[in-house]
């Protein structure tokens, strides 16, 4: 027997139209997914007391997953977060670091189209992500989406169009589901300690800084100098690039000194940062930024959200950003 604990957060999974667009409905997930049950299958469903649009998220509705997942933790096998496409990889990345030492699988799915409409991608996606959940060899946090499961601190929303709405495209997938499903274990993280939830200082300030050609960079620069940020992301071009804009970096000098972290990372899709590999990646590290390697944006900033939660001190906060503490990045 298998027991599984399902969250609902809210999303298009499980949305219906209003006149103002579709909107969640307390109440029908858990009525829909009476369809899941089965012998040797002990499904329990909860709704968060308010179901939102997940471009609604902020770090207080993380808390409160985090703080039901840890309550129920020892009590269920594996957990099922039904959830909004827009910002699935924020949350999953979120947990990946919240939850560490997990030892037990939370798959996160959700819908492009909701559960009522006839062609809904969400039922296949609900049973797949069932289907992860009652894996107890999966000790991570991943998405179930078209088919895949991917890790969920490495997944990416690339679609609002098509159902293949996620990947993971510097990681290969923890599971493809086809008649057969071919899980990838070898691909599988395994739980190093104990498990310890960690909720999130919801007041740091933290901003993901795109550069552009031309002004973009003064006004990165600008805000890293003027917005008393604890934290920054930067996204520079393809190997960790920038140019070597004086304000830029100033701005990251700035937080440098004042022992707040700048993470360089690329904002091309695939492949990382690679300090030394152009002249040009040289000026953002010289200023203090460091090399996020791999990191998908939304890994970035909650890689500095948990850490910075946890009231590390500089060095110690400095070394684990440069370690891989989920299967985030490459070594
Ligand atoms: N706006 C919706 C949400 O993120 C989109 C979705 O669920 O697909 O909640």
């Amino acid at each position: 027997m298998r027991r599984i604990l399902v969250l609902h957060t809210g999303g298009t999974i499980g949305m219906e139209a209003s006149p103002a667009g579709l909107v969640p409905v307390p109440g029908l997930v858990p009525s829909l997914l009476e369809r899941y049950r089965r012998p040797g299958l002990d499904l329990t469903v909860l709704e968060l007391a308010e179901l939102i649009d997940s471009s609604a998220i902020t770090p207080r509705h993380w808390n409160q997953i985090i703080a039901q997942l840890a309550e129920h933790y020892h009590h269920y096998d594996g957990f099922v977060l039904t959830h909004g496409t827009d910002t699935m990889a924020y949350t999953a990345s979120v947990l990946a670091f919240a939850l560490q030492g997990l030892a037990k699988p939370v798959v996160l799915t959700g819908a492009q189209l909701p559960l009522l409409h006839p062609r809904s991608d969400g039922w296949g996606n609900l049973a797949d992500a069932l289907e992860a959940a009652c894996q107890s060899d999966l000790h991570e946090v991943s998405i179930a989406f078209n088919r895949l499961l991917l890790r969920g601190c490495r997944a990416r929303k690339l679609s609002a169009e098509q159902f293949a709405g996620f990947d993971s495209p510097n990681c290969p997938p923890l599971a493809q589901f086809a008649i057969q499903t071919h899980w990838q274990r070898q691909h599988w993280r395994t739980a190093q300690r104990p498990f310890q939830a960690q909720s999130l200082n919801d007041t740091l300030k933290l901003a993901c800084l795109f550069l552009t050609p031309g002004y973009g960079a003064q006004l990165a620069g600008q805000a890293m100098l003027t917005q008393e940020l604890d934290a920054a992301v930067v996204m520079s071009f393809g190997n960790g690039n920038a140019p070597a804009d004086p304000l830029l970096l100033e701005g990251v000098a700035n937080m440098h000194q004042r022992g707040a972290p700048v993470v360089n990372i690329s904002q091309v899709l695939q492949g990382a940062v690679a300090v030394g590999a152009y002249a040009a990646s040289q000026a953002l590290a010289g200023a203090g930024a460091l090399s996020g390697r791999d990191l998908t944006p939304e890994a970035a900033l909650a890689k500095l959200h948990y850490l910075l939660s946890t009231g590390l001190s500089a060095q110690p906060l400095l070394a684990a950003l440069d370690c891989s503490l989920a299967g985030e990045m490459s070594d």
